[in-house]
């Protein structure tokens, strides 16, 4: 059980107010609010021990490194990776997808075949269609039905053959809340040999992902969305996959010997870390990942489920509104659009009310083109969010329809 009203004073930014109102906010599939432990931490490594790492005799030196490799093991556990070197820092989801997306250039020859899902955030279609001109290789699609949910027929039937090396597939989609079936895509591509890598940037605030039950080859994950700072992510991989990748940046750190003539590279998880990293980052995530699970994700989720079906009541009664994504399993992500309101003039008077909501295409062009639409409006719940905030925005939009329509 979720204790709402305890929760929420741990996250100061829930006072303040936006245009005199108190703020409500509902924009977390964006960025997740931070809770005062996090916040701590971070003032504690700057105030404490802010050193690089890795490289130093000195006492910060070593205090930095250890709390990193710490955070490093905290995140292992956390997603259940069977080893620390299995986890790479980023800077986020992007980066994670990039270093994938690059590292295969020297894998992948003309005529391969890589698929992606009709539902995917711009991170994760750009670098593949970069990689299929960098290799010759051809990008196919995953469609998706009215309701938001992937044809997997299609997937299985039409599109894995001996042909595919890579799949590519959100475990949740940002724009429709959407959770795909990634053990039932993940099994069938490892049939035919291919290797899946699975953005959770989306699934991460509400769901544990286990990546040696779901057998995925690698995992991407945004600390901003679990309560961590921004600039700040990981990347799961399978040992044999990092090894089989190249570095993504050359530089210090990642290197064994260097000379003029060859460098050698240094072992995982450094082979993939080049330079200073953002130390402070890195344990503010751990403590992030920390925080959510003192909470419990079974009770995150379970409340977040009662926010979902409760907004979802109370938008559908307002005239004229339609939800994008209606698949069976869901987040609590609600995209919509009321008659022919332009999206953007709703979030405008939303905002002048105190509600935070996204506007626009959510970086997932396909989906509004599939659509025929814009954008929508995107209503996104954390478990700090409440139904009396629910009954503010609803009201807000009952405002802004009035001068809108
Ligand atoms: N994939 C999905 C599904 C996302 O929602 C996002 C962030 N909106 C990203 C990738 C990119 O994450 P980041 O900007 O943190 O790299």
């Amino acid at each position: 059980m979720i204790n709402v009203t305890n929760i929420r004073k741990d996250f100061p930014i829930l006072n303040r107010e936006v245009n005199g109102k108190p703020l409500v906010y509902f924009d977390n599939a964006a960025t997740s609010q931070t809770p005062q432990q996090v916040i701590d931490v971070i003032v504690d490594y700057y105030s404490n021990y802010n050193a690089n790492i890795h490289r130093g005799v000195h006492a910060l030196s070593q205090e930095a490194t250890d709390k990193y490799e710490q955070a490093r093991q905290t995140i292992q556990k956390h997603f259940n990776a069977a080893k620390a070197h299995e986890i790479i820092f980023t800077s986020g989801t992007t980066h994670g997808i990039n270093l994938v997306a690059n590292g295969f250039s020297s894998l992948l020859k003309k005529g391969d075949e890589i698929i992606v899902s009709a539902m995917e955030h711009h991170s994760n279609i750009v670098p593949w269609q970069m990689l299929c001109e960098r290799t010759g290789a051809i990008l196919k699609v995953i469609p998706m039905n009215l309701e938001g949910e992937l044809l997997m027929d299609v997937y299985h039937t039409n599109l894995l053959s001996d042909k595919t090396k890579l799949v590519f597939c959100n475990h949740v989609s940002n724009a429709l809340g959407t959770v795909n079936p990634i053990k039932e895509i993940i099994d069938a591509a490892h049939k035919v040999g291919a290797a899946v890598l699975i953005d959770g940037a989306q699934a991460a605030p509400h769901i544990k992902a286990d990546v040696q039950a779901l057998d995925m080859d690698f995992y991407v994950v945004s600390a901003h969305k679990i309560c961590g700072p921004t600039g700040e992510g990981i990347l799961y991989g399978k040992e044999e996959w990092l090894n089989k990748l190249p570095p993504y940046q050359g530089g210090g750190e990642m290197i064994a010997e260097v000379s003029f003539e060859k460098t050698t590279y240094a072992a995982l998880p450094h082979k993939f870390e080049a330079g200073t990293p953002n130390i402070c980052g890195g344990i503010a995530m751990a403590a992030g990942i920390d925080y959510m699970n003192a909470i419990g994700f079974d009770a995150i989720a379970s409340y977040e489920h009662e926010l979902l079906d409760y907004a979802t009541e109370q938008l559908l009664a307002i005239e004229g509104l339609k939800i994008y994504g209606t698949a069976k399993e869901k987040t609590a992500v609600i995209s919509f659009n009321i008659g022919v309101i332009h999206p953007y003039d709703i979030g405008s008077i939303l905002d002048k009310l105190g509600v935070a909501v996204r506007t626009g295409h959510h970086c997932a062009q396909p989906i509004m083109d599939f659509f025929k639409i814009p954008g929508t409006v995107r209503a996104s719940f954390s478990f700090y969010n409440t139904k009396e905030e629910i009954d503010v925005m609803v009201a807000a939009l009952m405002r802004a329809k009035g001068m809108l329509e």
